[in-house]
């Protein structure tokens, strides 16, 4: 994906099996390059979240682990993805306590991620010059900022037409 943001994704008129490939793609470079280990359950917690482009509780994702173990816990789904978040793979969405997978996860980015209140489809578009006018702002106010999540809350374009 590139800096703008790409309308076939967000249309869901594309080949999601691409998106799932580049994702677990850039998951193994990024643990490769940090020296990290992306063990089994790590790449099927990420591949769940991949699943589609909606975002996904933690419990939701249980449920959908339990496939692969049904005596799967809670805290092997928060270890996985406080991991994947900790890495930049993974996006939690405050507001909804939710996560998606980020689809650009090989470059530096500052995100933000617009999410569809009908379909629940969140997808991200770089933010970089918002937080710096931010954090430029914060700081004039003598306030040393730390970390920002932006989140815009709307519709998506399939939604708008119904
Ligand atoms: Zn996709
Ligand atoms: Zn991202
Ligand atoms: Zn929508």
């Amino acid at each position: 994906m590139t800096d703008k943001i790409d309308n076939k994704l967000v249309q869901g008129k594309h080949n999601h099996h691409r998106c799932i490939d580049h994702a677990l793609q850039v998951a193994e470079q990024v643990c490769l390059k940090k020296k990290l280990r992306l063990t089994k359950i790590r790449r099927q917690v990420l591949q769940l979240i991949c699943e589609n482009h909606k975002a996904v509780g933690a419990y939701e994702l249980l449920d959908l682990f339990r496939e692969f173990d049904p005596n799967a816990k809670p805290v092997t789904i928060y270890r996985s993805l406080d991991f994947l978040m900790d890495i930049g793979l993974v996006h939690k969405i405050e507001s909804q306590n939710a996560f998606i997978a980020c689809l650009q996860a090989e470059k530096q980015h500052k995100s933000v991620i617009l999410i569809c209140g009908q379909c629940k489809n969140a997808f991200e578009i770089d933010a970089t010059a918002v937080y710096e006018n931010l954090f430029a702002l914060s700081k004039q106010a003598q306030f040393e900022p730390q970390y920002l999540t932006l989140e815009l809350h709307g519709l998506c374009v399939n939604c708008q037409k119904v």
